[in-house]
């Protein structure tokens, strides 16, 4: 295992920086969150420099990159100060290029080279959040036409999307494992109801209730296969967990800097706040932390890279990083001392977005539960 950036790594993630200097301020940033908007002007920049087609297939005109370079962007990003919410739309867009009918990547194409994502991601409900199996919109057919009805919540952009893909079931089928198909529904549709809902942080995005009321598609909007809804949803998971823990990893890395820069110039009791070893102490257990959390998304996605199994990596490292990214985050707070709570300093904000992070694509609690019942058959074998 070699983590040595290669010359066109080095080369890619040094226009990055260069681009998040000239598009990415704190300042832009720190405005977009007070104001709650999306930060058009900066993805954008980051399409033009070629970063929104990054890990998208060539025939779709995309730059392929193997899954390492894609973790190293996403904490590139973040380790500037970009939020980490922002990034990693190769993946569910990769799900619908995989899946998709011609017409449904011809859409999502589109709007990807536009800068736009193009769907939202519609499986949560009021019911069913870490059981998805709990879902309960439903799909009937009549007349040739279909008609879908249910409540999703927590959609994040369903109101800027312009389609969600949607997991809706069949309620006449009798093998739950088959019930569930992905449904392309323009967000446009009559019936469609979004309502954001307030939140504690992730202020560039919403995150929204939506009420679907007989919403009429067709069955050229149907994703795939019939039936194979959740095996679908299945086949870019893992790697999507690893691009969270990265983005995450990233914004960790972002707070330590500033805590660390902090820390070499704050006076109190005539000495430099770093000279105490209480200080000291934060900073060496963040390095640490740091340092493992790398070491393990690295491996994970050099793993993926390889051919080999990620199903236990991934979840270990998605369990891992977001609990020690939002520590490191914590204690850097705690080294900034006022400052840090003031939202003047990135680090609040840093604080609020990362903690969503324990929750959001699997619960720290549901990583256990899958990395716990996975270990466990590994040894019984
Ligand atoms: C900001 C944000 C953005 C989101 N964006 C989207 C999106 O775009 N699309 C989408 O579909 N969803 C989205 N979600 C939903 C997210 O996937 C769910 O919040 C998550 O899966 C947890 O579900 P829940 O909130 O219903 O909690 P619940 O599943 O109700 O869990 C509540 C608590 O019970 C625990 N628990 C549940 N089951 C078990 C178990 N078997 N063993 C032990 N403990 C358990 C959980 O770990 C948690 O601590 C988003 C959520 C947030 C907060």
């Amino acid at each position: 295992m070699n983590f040595k950036q290669t010359e066109e790594q080095e080369l890619l993630l040094e226009s990055l920086r260069e681009l998040i200097v000239r598009d990415g301020s704190e300042d832009y940033f720190r405005d977009c969150d007070e104001r709650h908007q999306y930060p058009d002007r900066f993805m954008k920049a980051l399409l033009e420099g070629g970063f929104g087609l990054l890990g998208i297939p060539e025939e779709y005109g995309g730059t392929e990159v193997d899954n390492l370079t894609l973790m190293m962007v996403a904490e590139e990003l973040t380790k500037a100060g970009v939020p980490s919410y922002l990034y990693g739309n190769a993946l569910p867009v990769d799900d619908m290029l995989t899946f998709g009918s011609d017409e449904q990547k011809k859409i999502t194409m589109e709007y990807v080279k536009q800068g736009i994502m193009p769907f939202c991601l519609g499986f949560s409900e009021p019911q069913a959040g870490s059981d998805s199996s709990a879902m309960a919109t439903t799909y009937t057919r009549s007349n040739g036409k279909v008609y879908i009805n249910g409540h999703k919540t927590f959609i994040t952009g369903a109101n800027r999307s312009p389609y969600m893909l949607c997991m809706a079931k069949d309620p006449e089928s009798i093998d739950p494992a088959k019930a569930f198909t992905m449904w392309f529904v323009p967000m446009t549709a009559p019936g469609i109801t979004v309502e954001p809902l307030p939140k504690l942080g992730m202020n560039m995005v919403d995150s929204c209730e939506v009420y679907l009321d007989n919403v009429e598609v067709a069955e050229k909007d149907l994703v795939g296969a019939e039936g194979k809804g959740f095996v679908q949803l299945m086949k870019n998971f893992e790697i999507e967990r690893l691009m969270l823990a990265a983005a995450t990893m990233g914004a960790a890395e972002c707070a330590f800097g500033d805590a660390v820069r902090y820390a070499n110039q704050r006076i109190q009791f005539g000495k430099k706040i770093g000279q105490f070893q209480l200080v000291q102490e934060k900073l060496t257990y963040m390095a640490i932390k740091i340092e493992n959390m790398r070491n393990m998304i690295y491996k994970t996605a050099w793993e993926k890279d390889n051919g080999v199994s990620i199903k236990i990596s991934s979840t270990l490292a998605k369990l891992y990083c977001a609990q020690a990214a939002f520590e490191v985050i914590d204690d850097a707070m705690q080294i900034l001392g006022g400052i840090g709570y003031t939202t003047d300093h990135r680090v609040s904000r840093l604080w609020r977005d990362s903690r969503v992070q324990r929750i959001a694509g699997g619960t720290d609690e549901i990583m256990i539960h899958i990395a716990g019942r996975a270990i466990l058959k590994e040894y019984a074998k």
